[in-house]
């Protein structure tokens, strides 16, 4: 399986990290090693003086498809839950700068937190407010709203999938609202999806 992931598709976020809004879906990916096992805390890898937090909804692939229409792309996914996208936002800088890939950025062991509870879609129509939130220490750092996103989960599977043929399994990370941030050593992360907690994260 994959992972995929959306960058710059909130735009209050684009704005605070100075990108300007994309024309077409940025996406890149992070290996099925990026994962972290449920339960386990995040270790700050040494090589990083600025990991971020990026809470975002995610949506499961269940139907092999090549060339997707955006009429018929909501028949690709059935479910969505929440993770958090962990950036290494010192070395992403630097990547952005030399014109380099972000995968050591955003790749890494790891930095794709998933919650292993899933909501099923039964009517996507039905599901486009989704709200969600991340607490850092007990205070929401970021909202979310799936509404919100510039490309809707229908527009990115329809673009990417001219690209890649996606799989039952693969994985579409959708991009965090505004109000990321830095962890430190004894931070926990709370993801919420409605008031539902979908998620803990211990940062050592
Ligand atoms: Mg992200």
């Amino acid at each position: 399986m994959k992972i995929i992931c959306i960058g710059r598709n909130y735009g209050a976020h684009a704005k605070e990290l100075g990108n300007e809004l994309p024309q077409e879906p940025v996406f890149f990916c992070k290996p099925d090693s990026a994962i972290l096992p449920k339960g386990n805390p995040l270790y700050i890898p040494e090589w990083t003086k600025d990991l971020h937090y990026e809470v975002e909804l995610v949506y499961r692939i269940h139907r092999l498809g090549k060339n997707i229409d955006q009429a018929h792309a909501s028949r690709y996914y059935d479910a969505v839950s929440l993770g958090i996208d962990f950036t290494a936002r010192d070395v992403q800088e630097a990547q952005k700068q030399a014109r380099l890939p972000w995968e050591k950025a955003k790749a890494f062991d790891g930095s794709a937190v998933i919650s292993t509870h899933w909501l099923d879609i039964q009517a996507p129509e039905k599901m486009e407010e989704l709200h969600f939130r991340l607490d850092k220490n007990g205070e929401t750092v970021q909202r979310g709203n799936s509404r919100d996103m510039i490309f809707s989960i229908d527009a990115i599977i329809a673009y990417v999938s001219q690209f890649m043929t996606l799989k039952i399994g693969d994985l579409i990370f959708t991009g965090t609202p505004a109000g990321v941030g830095p962890v430190q050593i004894g931070d926990v992360l709370k993801g919420y999806l409605g008031e539902q907690e979908m998620f803990q994260v211990k940062i050592k």
